[in-house]
């Protein structure tokens, strides 16, 4: 194994006078990793063995694997300083990165020896492993991509810094109680993160709010200063993100805010000790908690200082960098490629312009030429309502010199406009930066298209979809930034990492290069006609699923029959996700099984899992219909052997980890046109579940390489949803058109599951009969039909195998290795850099 090499190599490195330690601190053998892991537990956690806490073990274990990412680590960034190579600046105000010390075991190729090591201890590794409470610094599937993406980065060799916000509450913890979904605060950082490394000394300041000034300076210039009303401190934590058997080792680089002591000694000079505390306190404020709102927009000045912190923080960091790099600003671009991870930093855009033209005295054009060439945009929504814009005078308010530096970007750009579209003052207004149809925004999709130099969309479908509406005035004025990368997700996590089972079956098959080159996948495809190697691949299935059921006992108290089907939808609860498609059709089942007693359908169990927005009321009551329907189901001896349904709460990494490698059935089934890409889709086909799914997102591509017999299709396509919104969608037409569906509605709604409670609902129901705008109805009678299908095939267990195993081997496309190549390529201009072996190890 490379990282074994590695340390037998050690002693043949050349090392330079004096650096070489007195004894190796990150030796990787088991008599090595005990001493570690003992000294850390005393000279850390300052514990011993009978004495220590699950969590002293867990932490001192975590250190002991952190000791030996640091020279590589080191190495990563001496050898970037060194070779001034082109780095990807990755900046996403959401990074969902799971828990790190299975992952990093897994890097360095250690997780064996650890384990005896452990064992040898008298310790159970799987154990110390669930102590790990996993930062949530995410909502969904944009702070999983950036996770995925960082991850893929490092593994390819890519230099990159991925750079966020360490808040201090991550996406809040989700219980359920009678039925309704509860929110409780996510404490993460109370037992301490091993993962982080503070480094004060690369603190910098950010200013917020206030005034400007026009004066001229000594050399006759005209010059804007800042007055702000305050300036924060923005504290960077590093964490390292070693690839999967390479000797790069990158990071992920988050900021905290913390209040300046220049600011608080203002006040405590006026005697107001206790003041500048609490003003404190306010600084403080703006890493504290991640909004949680996903796919909607949370129009609070707190979020908008949020974002320009992170992006201010990284910014000038980055500008340090170049400095410390002995490059001049004028070649920032030449040094990083900067991408935006939706529009929450977007911002970016007009604080670099203020830093070289403010700051650094860089002429606005050439300024303006420097950050065009280093941003670049990914979109993550059509949605109307998750486009983030600011009201102008909360701008104002919170960025005065950004909102002038705005102003002077949009008339400049405007008169650009004015060249293509002579005349057409209607799309000039449409394109400016600011939106002036009501109450005043300002539009930060807009700012970022403008100064990027390169816009893509996650699926073709969506990229398709952004040129045709969303963007098109843009896409009309420059087609040639308009590209289009599929996501992907990392093959280390979601397959060697979450189910080593099916990872050892592989790898007797078709050797462990896979792992680092998941398109390899694909000579798994003949295995799908051997019968043996399909019983295998049953039992391992089986084998997850016996795991889950144990988890779900646990966080649910329900018992689930491993040899149903397992029929999962877990994500984010959100009405275009359509669960309550997934709960009319459950309420259909349970229907006919009551009253056509011998009806012979495979035994299913419906896995839910999701969080909720705290201020989405719709959603929290998709939650408690499927609660509902599952109280009724799960307590009906009727159906017992045949129908389960369970919500698991707090879904998370952790948790996708049981439930991807578990899954039979990955339900994708949001109205075509508005699930942008999807990449749960991904991990379920990629552990061989079978996608029932609607023309959406990314399914399309999956549909394409899995083929369509291996997919269950249903639904509108977009082209449909859009001519029959043109035309005038009436959801009632469907009603009469499928008896079933009006039965079921007519069982919901007379209380049934709601303990005779007929109003519960009725604000789903209502909806849904009059305006429909997700379009249950008219795909209803096509999912149901779907699923009938679905029934049918589960049935045949050799032919379901064979399909599940061409699942996974036909699934190399959605890797993001593949993803990152395509980034490289065509939008950042970034190559692999192996690094160097400069510190002595
Ligand atoms: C992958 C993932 C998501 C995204 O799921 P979608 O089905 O693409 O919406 C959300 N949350 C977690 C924890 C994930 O791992």
């Amino acid at each position: 194994m490379a990282a074994g090499a590695q340390a037998a190599n050690a002693a043949d490195s050349t090392t330079p006078a004096g650096t070489r330690p007195e004894h190796d601190r990150s030796s990787l053998s088991r008599e090595s990793l005990k001493r570690a892991f003992l000294d850390h537990l005393l000279y850390t956690q300052g514990k011993s063995l009978d004495i220590a806490s699950k969590n002293d073990l867990y932490q001192s274990l975590a250190h002991t694997v952190r000791d030996r990412l640091v020279p590589s680590w080191f190495d990563t960034t001496a050898t970037y300083q060194k070779r001034n190579a082109r780095t990807v600046a990755y900046l996403s105000a959401e990074f969902l990165m799971g828990p790190y010390l299975g992952n990093n075991l897994l890097s360095l190729g250690i997780s064996h020896e650890i384990r005896l090591a452990m064992s040898e201890l008298g310790l159970d590794l799987d154990e110390l492993l669930r102590q790990e409470e996993e930062p949530g610094l995410g909502n969904g599937g944009l702070g999983r991509l950036a996770a995925c993406f960082i991850e893929s980065l490092a593994t390819l060799e890519v230099p990159a810094i991925g750079y966020g916000i360490r808040y201090e509450y991550g996406i809040f913890y989700q219980t359920i109680m009678d039925g309704w979904q509860v929110e409780n605060t996510d404490a993460w950082l109370r037992y301490g993160n091993p993962w982080e490394i503070q480094h004060a000394e690369w603190a910098v300041q950010v200013k917020l709010g206030g005034h400007t000034e026009q004066y001229t300076d000594d050399s006759g210039r005209f010059r804007v200063r800042w007055v702000p009303e305050k300036t924060v401190a923005g504290v960077p934590f590093d964490s390292p993100i070693p690839g999967y058997r390479v000797g790069t080792t990158n990071t992920l680089r988050l900021w905290r805010a913390e209040a300046t002591e220049a600011f608080d000694f203002h006040v405590f000079n006026r005697g107001d000790y206790l003041g500048a505390v609490s003003k404190k306190v306010t600084s403080e404020n703006l890493s504290k908690v991640l909004y949680p709102n996903d796919e909607s927009l949370q129009g609070k000045e707190l979020r908008l200082e949020q974002q320009y912190f992170f992006v201010s923080c990284s910014l000038q960091d980055m500008l340090r960098l170049q400095r410390q790099r002995g490059q001049p600003v004028t070649s920032f671009h030449k040094s990083f490629a900067m991408q935006l991870n939706d529009t929450h930093p977007a911002i970016g855009v007009a604080e670099l312009m203020r830093l070289l033209v403010d700051e650094h005295l860089v002429p606005w054009e050439r300024a303006w030429d420097i950050t065009r060439q280093t941003f670049a945009y990914t979109n993550h929504t059509l949605l109307p309502e998750a486009l983030e814009r600011w009201p102008l005078e909360l701008f104002r308010r919170v960025l005065p010199r950004h909102l002038e530096i705005i102003y002077e970007i949009n008339a400049r750009f405007l008169n650009e406009a004015r060249i293509h579209f002579f005349g057409d003052e209607t799309r000039i207004a449409r394109l400016s930066l600011i939106d002036e149809t009501g109450e005043r925004y300002v539009r930060m999709a807009h700012l970022a298209c403008v100064g990027s130099h390169a816009i893509n969309g996650v699926a073709n479908l969506h990229s398709e979809l952004l040129k045709r509406d969303l963007l098109k005035d843009f896409y009309a004025m420059w087609p040639e930034k308009f590209d289009s990368m599929t996501n992907g997700v990392t093959p280390r996590r979601w397959v060697a990492l979450s189910n080593p089972r099916l990872t050892k079956l592989i790898g007797r098959c078709i050797g462990e290069d896979w792992i680092k080159d998941w398109s390899l996948i694909s000579n798994l495809e003949p295995y799908a006609e051997d019968a043996a190697f399909g019983s295998e691949w049953r039992a391992i299935k089986r084998a997850n699923k016996v795991d889950l059921a144990a988890v779900i006992l646990r966080k649910t108290g329900i018992r689930v029959d491993p040899d149903s089907m397992f029929d999962v939808q877990v994500k984010r609860i959100h009405e275009y996700k359509r669960q309550h498609l997934s709960a009319l059709h459950i309420a259909a089942l349970y229907h006919r099984l009551k009253s056509q007693r011998n009806l012979d359908i495979a035994p299913r169990t419906f896995i839910f899992g999701g969080k909720a927005a705290p201020g989405y009321a719709r959603a929290k009551l998709m939650i408690k219909l499927i609660t509902s329907i599952g109280d009724v189901i799960n307590s009906d001896p009727d159906v017992r052997d045949r129908l389960k349904v369970v919500f698991l709460p707090n879904y998370s990494v952790t948790l996708g980890q049981w439930v991807y490698p578990a899954a039979e059935l990955s339900e994708q089934i949001s109205l075509a046109g508005k699930e942008a890409s999807g990449t749960g889709n991904m991990k379920f086909a990629m552990n061989g579940a079978l996608t029932i799914g609607t023309m959406d997102g990314a399914n399309i591509e999956i549909r394409e390489e899995v083929g369509e017999d291996q997919f269950f299709l249903f639904g509108l396509t977009a082209e449909e949803v859009y001519a029959m919104r043109r035309e005038g969608y009436r959801p009632l037409d469907y009603l009469s058109r499928d008896p079933e569906l009006g039965a079921v509605l007519d069982l919901i709604r007379s209380g049934f599951f709601s303990r005779g409670d007929s109003e519960l609902f009725a604000p789903l129901l209502d909806d849904l009969l009059h305006h429909d705008p997700y379009m249950l109805l008219a795909d209803y009678s096509s999912y149901a039909a779907c699923q009938a299908r679905v029934d049918e095939a589960y049935r045949d267990t050799q032919a379901w195998t064979r399909m599940s195993i061409l699942n996974t081997a036909r699934t190399g496309k959605f890797s993001s290795d593949r993803a990152i190549r395509e980034y490289c390529e065509r939008i950042w201009k970034a190559h692999p850099v192996p690094v160097e072996k400069l510190y002595a190890r």
